[in-house]
């Protein structure tokens, strides 16, 4: 039977990839600092631990027998939230050091286990993210250029995207020297149910399917971060996934996008949302609230040509299938 670890399993991405994992019939060991939220683990095994410590990374990789390995390690976990998190700079140390620490800390734990049994079977998934991407090339809200060859010269608008740009770094590193076999994604605003949808860390779908989902049917206002004529693009959860799985299976190594490639404005967003919840409402335009970069759309030129993927599901499904789950945990706690 084949074994798959996955890092950050308490997490959206995590969460969803141990199921899928299950469901093609692999071993699932998950690693976090927490449980999922909002539904219990398939995993075979949880492991409650703190990647930032080397021996939680040691540990993790250990199974009961001396040379058994993972087949697939699927590294999910950081710092991490949406634009009320990442972009205002006040989490900058904290995003950059667990972050880092965590894929050093993995990677060389690896090493060991690799030299330590003189074996090097395990494949390793990364999530980077559109976020390294320059903001230079980001500034047209109507055209922004997110192709996998624009990364360099490096000018990231986040600390959170240098560091993934450094950690992408580290892995393709970490296959040059110790032949680590590896496939790294940049992921473009993933979305979807049993995502964080309060709390300060959500990304925008999930905000916006919040503020409109507590709205009375008529009437009311939801403030918008901006002017709402950010462009952006969404892929829904199910399509990451499958997206990670054939990458997983591939030969191909990446650097990756993993995204849609439907642009809509926050604006449109908002509209979308609001139609599926059948609401009218008015909007208040926060013009000094954090957003991050002007225009961004997923170019999957590459992963169309290496994986024949591409997305299938409109935003306006995505969104009403998160939307409705977003209402049911908002009754929740009513
Ligand atoms: P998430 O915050 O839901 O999941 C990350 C998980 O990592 C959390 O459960 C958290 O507890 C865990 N974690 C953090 N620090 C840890 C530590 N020290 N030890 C163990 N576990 C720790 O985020 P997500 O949306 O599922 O994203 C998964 C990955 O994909 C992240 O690396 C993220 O940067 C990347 N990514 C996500 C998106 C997106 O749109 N969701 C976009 C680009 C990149």
């Amino acid at each position: 039977m084949k074994r798959a670890l996955v890092f950050g399993a308490g997490g959206f991405i995590g969460s969803h990839m141990v199921r899928r994992l299950k469901s093609e019939g692999f071993w699932v060991r998950g690693v976090d600092l927490k449980l999922p939220e909002y539904s219990s683990s398939p995993a075979d095994e949880f492991l409650i631990m703190d990647l930032r410590d080397q021996l939680s990374c040691t540990k993790s990789l250990a199974l009961g027998q001396t040379r058994d390995y993972f087949n697939q390690v699927y590294q999910f976990a950081a710092d991490m939230g949406g634009a009320g998190y990442i972009f205002t700079g006040d989490n900058d140390a904290n995003v950059m050091h667990n972050s880092a620490t965590i894929n050093l800390n993995v990677l060389q734990a690896q090493v060991d286990f690799n030299s330590a049994n003189s074996i090097n079977k395990t494949k390793y998934f990364y999530s980077s993210s559109a976020c390294i991407y320059p903001e230079r090339n980001q500034l047209d809200a109507d055209n922004p250029h997110c192709e996998e060859s624009s990364a360099y010269p490096a000018d990231p608008d986040s600390e959170y995207g240098w560091e993934k740009l450094f950690s992408e770094r580290l892995y393709f590193a970490y296959h040059r020297n110790y032949e680590i076999p590896i496939a790294v994604a940049r992921f473009h605003n993933i979305f979807g149910p049993e995502g964080t949808w309060d709390g300060g860390r959500e990304k925008s779908p999930a905000a916006i399917c919040r503020k409109i989902g507590k709205l009375p049917t008529s009437g009311g206002e939801i403030e918008i971060w901006g002017d709402g004529k950010q462009s952006r693009s969404f892929l829904y959860i199910d399509e990451c996934i499958e997206a990670v799985r054939r990458l997983m299976d591939s030969n191909f190594k990446g650097p990756v996008n993993i995204g849609s490639e439907e642009m809509v404005t926050i604006n449109q967003l908002v509209d979308i949302v609001g139609q599926i919840a059948g609401k009218t409402f008015s909007r208040k335009y926060l013009l000094d609230a954090p957003m991050g970069v002007r225009g961004r759309n997923s170019s999957n030129d590459l992963i169309r040509r290496e994986l024949g993927w591409d997305y299938n599901m409109s935003l306006a499904e995505g969104l009403s299938r998160t939307y409705a789950w977003i209402h049911s945990q908002i009754q929740l706690t009513k």
